[in-house]
């Protein structure tokens, strides 16, 4: 449909006018009518340049896969020890963990190697860790476990679409048809007040 597909690391964003934002990249400078921030917890530093302060935190998490496949046939929540274990096509993988460290302190892969003594704990089947296949996130996560999904207040035309913490997955498609009705100016199908930029 004439889109252009463009991977680019946005340094700064300048609103003009009301249809007119300048976006700086590392390699070029767009001009563009409207702009969508959804760069997940790193849309804090985005949004400053619009003169916004947004308390956006990260909760990092963490990930470590077990090659084995067909431990379980479902995932499993375990709530006393906060973790879950997914079975994939790729193998079964232990996830969670909440640190709070910012998006510059390295990675803490003992919180990803403790994960698989807790798997150790609950499977019965014995079990043993590929130690290269680890990983750890941001989890962008304001203090009402709320996402925002509004307009800036500085130029309608500029929206955002961040802070979804832990369930930035589950919710993307519905935050995504919500930002579609604000693009296309049309009502949304929920009160988006909860989600205001402004609420803090
Ligand atoms: C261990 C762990 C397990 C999780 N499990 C689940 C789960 O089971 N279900 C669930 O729903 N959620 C889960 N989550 C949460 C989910 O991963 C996040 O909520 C989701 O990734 C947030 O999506 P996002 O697009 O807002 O941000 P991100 O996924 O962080 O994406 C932001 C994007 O913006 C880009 N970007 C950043 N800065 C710039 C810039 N300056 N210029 C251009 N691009 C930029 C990044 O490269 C990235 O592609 C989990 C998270 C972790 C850490």
């Amino acid at each position: 449909m004439g889109g252009q597909f463009i991977r680019d690391e946005v340094t700064t964003i300048e609103s003009l006018s009301h249809h007119s934002i300048k976006i700086k990249t590392s390699n070029q400078n767009i001009k563009a009518k409207k702009l969508i921030i959804s760069a997940g917890i790193f849309s804090k530093e985005l949004v400053k340049n619009l003169g916004i302060n947004v308390p956006l935190e990260t909760e990092r998490g963490y990930h470590l896969m077990l090659p084995q496949q067909q431990l379980l046939n479902r995932p499993v929540a375990f709530a006393q020890r906060r973790f879950i274990i997914t079975p994939m096509q790729t193998g079964t993988r232990l996830a969670g963990t909440v640190e709070f460290a910012g998006t510059k302190t390295k990675p803490n892969w003992k919180r990803a190697e403790n994960l698989f003594h807790h798997a150790k704990q609950v499977l019965n089947s014995p079990i043993e860790s590929a130690s290269d296949q680890k990983w750890m996130g941001f989890r962008p996560t304001l203090p009402d476990s709320l996402p925002i999904i509004d307009h800036c207040c500085v130029n309608p035309n500029i929206l955002f679409a961040f802070g979804h913490q832990h369930l930035g997955l589950t919710q993307a498609g519905i935050t995504a048809d919500i930002i579609s009705d604000l693009v296309h100016h049309k009502k949304t199908d929920i009160d988006i007040s909860p989600f205001s930029v402004n609420r803090f």
